[in-house]
């Protein structure tokens, strides 16, 4: 029997389908493309309207062009909301989808209730995705914090973490297979704890520092509430911590921060950006930001692009606030109409290309070491990301693809960054 994966969402979730693939492949399964495939496989993501609609998308695509196939929905979606399944064929949970081999004659739904999901163990043998330059391994899933707008936790049940003895082993076996970079995730990072000692993740980026692992470890998103002075000193010693960092601050305004039920205040941020700049050279930050929460009036916005104007960060993503059923936030009004998310989305993405410029235009002739990927641009480049997140475009080399590449940063045509190789 062949399948085909695709994924959707976060981070977390392109380990999970690493994952789904590498154990139906141990059962005899064979990947294959979508066309010729027998089983399709759609792990998806929900944290937003849009998501949903990428998913219908995709079922619509998928049936046009190889009606045959069995078509399975799974992921947080498919654990949140089985009802909205899009006639697929089978619905399984977060829980069932790691023995996927189990289900795939069924029909129907299938979905545990996620609170009561062990972390799945990790294993990293056998052939690794082609091509890789950077791999996403997750140390930590669920989540108990319950943020109003946030639908995470019921599509992935209670915080649990992967034993530091397990991740030293796999990112051990990550860099025997060649692998440079490695980055770090989780569905909420500050609530790793190693299971038996209760050691956080300060303490295993400690650790790490001293193991066998790829060259680079990369923190996928870090909350503001965990950067105190010990993790600012871990990442600002270590040789290996990109000095890369993503928060997601959501909000630069108290009163919409406290009815998101984020813990944090904007002078908390203001504070936390500072000491960071002042412990880590060339430091990138960047940030999330939810636009239109309900009751953020204009004078709450502009509470948050003032703060991201003055702040010293690198970019920002920005996402219009997307109401979930069965959060708590759904029943918050006034909710903001979609013209007014629709504007502050795009003054903040106006931001956020104004901020990308000016943090380029620091490096511009600085001597930098990006780690070229395969991927080839215009038939002519290929791009490499610092240590801090530039993507820098170089002349394409095979050679170069996976090797550390020192280069001096050139030029800024546009929004791309043009390096010569030394
Ligand atoms: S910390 Fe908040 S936003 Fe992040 S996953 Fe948990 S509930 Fe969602």
């Amino acid at each position: 029997m062949k399948f085909y994966v695709h994924t959707t969402g976060c981070k977390a979730n392109q380990w999970d389908s690493y994952m789904i693939s590498k154990r139906l492949k141990e059962k005899g399964l064979i990947p294959a493309p979508l066309i010729d495939t027998d089983i399709i496989i759609i792990n998806a993501c929900t944290v937003t309207e849009n998501a949903e609609r990428d998913i219908r998308r995709f079922i619509n695509h998928a049936r046009n062009i190889n009606g045959d196939a069995k078509i399975i929905l799974t992921g947080c979606h498919a654990q949140v909301y089985p009802e909205r399944n899009f006639d697929a064929d089978l619905i399984v949970g977060n829980y069932e989808k790691f023995n996927l081999e189990k289900w795939v004659h069924q029909k129907g739904s299938y979905v545990e209730n996620a609170r009561i999901i062990p972390i799945e163990k990790s294993s990293i043998d056998g052939l690794l995705p082609a091509g890789k330059t950077r791999f996403f391994f997750k140390i930590q899933d669920g989540c108990n914090q319950f943020c109003t707008y946030c639908i995470v936790p019921y599509a992935r049940g209670i915080p649990r973490s992967r034993p530091i003895e397990e991740i030293i082993e796999a990112l051990k076996a990550l860099k025997m297979k060649g692998i440079q970079e490695v980055v770090l995730t989780g569905i909420e990072l500050s609530l790793y704890r190693d299971p038996s000692t209760g050691k956080g993740l300060s303490d295993l980026l400690y650790e790490l520092e001293n193991s066998e692992t790829p060259q680079r470890i990369r923190i996928s998103s870090i909350n503001p509430l965990y950067i105190d002075d010990r993790f600012i000193d871990i990442v600002s010693r270590s040789c290996k911590i990109t000095k890369h960092l993503h928060i997601p601050l959501q909000s630069g305004s108290d009163r919409i921060l406290e009815k998101m039920g984020r813990r944090y205040t904007r002078n908390m941020v203001v504070d936390i950006i500072d000491r960071l700049h002042n412990a880590i050279k060339d430091v990138a930050i960047g940030m999330d930001i939810i636009a239109g929460f309900p009751s953020e009036d204009d004078s709450a916005f502009m509470e948050t692009y003032r703060l991201i104007e003055i702040m010293d960060i690198y970019y920002l993503h920005v996402f219009p606030y997307s109401l979930r059923e069965g959060t708590t936030a759904a029943s918050m009004t006034p909710a903001v109409p979609d013209f007014v998310k629709r504007k502050r989305v795009q003054a903040l993405r106006q931001l956020d290309a104004i901020k990308r410029k000016a943090f380029y235009m620091r490096f511009l002739e600085r001597r930098l070491k990006i780690l070229p990927e395969g991927k080839k641009y215009s038939n002519l480049f290929m791009k490499g990301y610092t240590d801090n997140y530039i993507p820098v475009y170089i002349p394409f080399k095979k050679n170069l693809v996976n090797h550390f590449t020192d280069v001096i940063i050139k030029e800024l045509q546009g929004n791309i960054l043009l390096g010569r190789v030394l």
